[in-house]
């Protein structure tokens, strides 16, 4: 393959069909690469080093790593042992060398005629017959072909989109570029940074002396300059965000009265010192005129919810609605159940909104929300539905925030400008999470917001005992459960996750409940799964808190948020399925007790390398933060914020780990050119973020 060369805009290629030429088109748009800058800065993730062509007897000692040769091929034949393969002999002076095809076209074997030239870039192994490779890259070549001059990048590619066409699409973006730098002169010198056209023309066509390992590992000055612009964007953006936020108005809820204290008064036990804490920090931002935006973070069983409750007395003792919204239907209702004991005491009237009601008591509910006479609402995604109108919404409270869309967030905080609340405020908006987002993915992601942290459990709670036992001991374990369950405990036994099939999860959950009724025969073993209706659901919730059921079989449905202080034994099987924090949540259901509890790892072996990582995480840990600081190494910011959260706004070039302290200097810039220089920032984000930067704002 030659070295991409500048092609101009106006090639000597001939023009292609349209149609050809809109399908590639559409296939660089299913990349993402729509515009030109979008083709510029797709750049390569690799280079390969076609610059050079060795020896085939030399390339023989290089065992194992890649190299180029050239010859001249002497036999190309279709052999069948041990599998159906080309098999295709060349050689040069030096020697003779195998290449081996096990997926070929009959085409292929034209192009290896016996006496054509072929040029090959592989990895060398040593075969019976001497040096080999399997599935070189080749092309054809005439004799004295001309060898490229520069590192022959490799760019991330999608289905149909080749190489070639790629690179020809990137050159011809480049030629018709206005390559304007969005930095002034004067940042660019005092930051030591390269220019953006020679950064970029440098990653796309490296020159033959350049430094490959620090091309590679991307620490080049070129790539530097490609992460600051992209982190600096990131951080312009989420500023900016930020300062459209504090512009926007929101009602003050500067009241705390008779339900605050009466709540306050009223509760069985005392603040812990966190609690205190963070419940402060929102009562003071509930108290100013720009929305909060405020995300309390609190490891399982740290006691977020009589924050989240003490809050919205705030918003209530203010004249003002507060909406409480759960991701799913059980914890929903538990919200709705606990606080509604609290606070209904008290003469607030607390309205219960899920997509399960009958259609007569949505309406109910509807109305009672709309007249503003439920002074509190809880529920589900049901919230954000059109139907419903709030009168006077003043707080949105988000439980386990990172189970819904940004989108979802944005349309319950929007609810405040149906009512009679002034349309330019918006609630203030208070988000919950047992997920602790580590301080770097805190800093790029989720700079708009203000995050309180619950750093201390209720006293009297006995750390959870993790035990990690092999699967073909599940006799031992099942007679485990039925020694807790005299002792008057109660258990959860956790089915796996079968990510493939949803039908199939459910008659393993079928399945085992079956075999544990059968082994447990002097036990109530109850059973929950996201499929029952609504009240089946709730019958069993409330059968187990009664303390009727002993032992509950349950899918993932259980993962969030249930709390049955009694439950102290959990079982968890095929472990190795779930991820870490997963099981961090799961795991969080027991242990809410003074009763020691222990979680029972089960899994079956052998286990892969990152399943071991993480059971030996959980084993060692319960801390909330730790896990998901390990959770980041394992898997990485992209697939921990999930797609969901981050938008389009995962960084592309720059590393969280390694370029920490870009990520720093490019939040001074920021702060620097918002104040200083406002033209740089426009022109700097209509280049980098164009249409993505709707994402960073919520
Ligand atoms: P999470 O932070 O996981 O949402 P919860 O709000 O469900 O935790 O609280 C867990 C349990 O701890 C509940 O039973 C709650 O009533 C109890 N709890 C909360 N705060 C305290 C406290 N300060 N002292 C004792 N128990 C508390
Ligand atoms: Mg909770």
């Amino acid at each position: 393959m030659p070295a991409t060369k500048q092609v101009p805009a106006k090639s000597s290629k001939p023009a292609k069909p349209a149609k050809a030429a809109s399908r590639l088109e559409d296939r660089l748009a299913r990349l993402g690469l729509k515009s030109d800058m979008d083709l510029v800065l797709h750049l390569p993730m690799r280079y390969e080093d076609e610059t050079e062509v060795v020896e085939i007897r030399q390339a023989g000692f290089m065992s194992g790593s890649p190299a180029q040769v050239e010859g001249v091929v002497t036999a190309c034949d279709v052999q069948y042992r041990p599998r159906r393969q080309l098999v295709v002999t060349m050689e040069d002076a030096s020697g003779p060398l195998m290449m081996r095809f096990l997926n070929f076209y009959g085409s292929q074997t034209k192009q290896f005629t016996v006496g054509n030239r072929i040029r090959a870039r592989g990895e060398v192994r040593h075969g019976f017959f001497g040096p080999e490779m399997v599935h070189p890259n080749y092309k054809v070549v005439t004799e004295g072909a001309p060898l490229p001059d520069v590192l022959t990048p490799v760019y991330p590619a999608g289905e149909g989109v080749s190489q070639t066409s790629l690179r020809r699409a990137i050159a011809e973006a480049m030629a018709r570029l206005d390559w304007q730098d969005t930095l002034p002169p004067a940042m660019l010198e005092s930051l030591q940074l390269m220019p953006f056209e020679q950064a970029v023309r440098l990653l796309h066509n490296p020159p033959p002396d350049i430094d490959e390992s620090a091309l590679e590992d991307r620490s080049h000055p070129a790539w530097l300059r490609m992460k600051f612009d992209e982190l600096l964007a990131q951080q312009l953006s989420l500023k900016r965000a930020q300062d459209a936020r504090r512009a926007k108005g929101a009602v003050p809820l500067t009241v705390m009265g008779r339900l605050s204290d009466a709540f306050l008064a009223g509760l069985p036990f005392k603040l812990t010192g966190a609690q205190q804490r963070v419940l402060d920090e929102i009562r003071a931002d509930l108290r100013a005129s720009y929305p909060m935006q405020r995300l309390l973070q609190g490891d399982v069983g740290s006691g977020k919810t009589v924050v989240a409750a003490l809050a919205a007395t705030q918003a209530m003792d203010s004249g003002y609605q507060a909406a409480l919204m759960a991701p799913t239907e059980i914890l929903a209702e538990q919200h709705f159940r606990k606080i509604a004991a609290w606070m209904e005491p008290l003469g607030v009237k607390v309205a219960w909104l899920t997509g399960s009601l009958k259609k007569k008591e949505k309406q109910e509910a509807q109305a009672l929300i709309e007249s503003g006479e439920a002074q509190l609402v809880i529920g589900t995604h049901a919230l954000i539905q059109d139907a419903v109108q709030f009168s006077r919404l003043g707080l949105v409270i988000v439980d386990e925030q990172h189970r819904f869309g940004v989108g979802q967030r944005l349309a319950l905080r929007n609810k405040g400008k149906d009512g009679s609340v002034d349309d330019a405020t918006v609630p203030h908006q208070l988000m919950m999470s047992a997920t602790p987002i580590p301080r770097t993915l805190a800093m790029t992601y989720y700079a708009d917001l203000e995050v309180s942290v619950i750093d201390e459990l209720p006293p009297g709670r006995t750390p959870i005992v993790t035990r990690v036992i092999d699967q073909n001991r599940r006799d031992e374990v099942i007679a485990r459960v039925h020694a807790a369950a005299l002792e008057g405990r109660q258990v959860y036994w956790v089915c796996p996750l079968i990510e493939e099939s949803e039908a199939l999860q459910l008659q393993t959950a079928t399945d085992t409940h079956a075999t544990l009724t059968e082994a447990l025969p002097d036990l109530n073993v109850g059973l929950v799964h996201g499929r029952m209706k609504p009240a089946e659901k709730q019958a069993v919730m409330e059968s187990f808190i009664r303390a009727d059921t002993q032992v509950l079989v349950a899918t993932t449905v259980i993962e969030v948020g249930v709390d049955v202080p009694n439950a102290s034994l959990m079982v968890i099987e095929h472990a190795e399925r779930f991820g870490l924090s997963q099981l961090h949540q799961l795991r969080g259901r027991v242990g809410r007790g003074s009763a020691a509890s222990v979680c029972v790892l089960l899994y079956q072996s052998p286990l892969g390398q990152v399943a071991r990582q993480r059971l030996g995480t959980m084993r060692e840990t319960t801390d909330g933060f730790e896990i998901a600081r390990r959770d980041l190494e394992i898997r990485g910011p992209g697939e921990f914020l999930g797609a969901r959260q981050s938008g389009q706004a995962l960084l592309r070039f720059a590393d969280l780990e390694t370029d920490q302290w870009l990520v720093e200097e490019a939040r001074n810039q920021a702060q620097r050119l918002l104040r200083e220089d406002l033209a740089t920032v426009a022109a700097h984000l209509a280049r980098w973020l164009g249409s993505k930067e709707d994402y960073l704002r919520v």
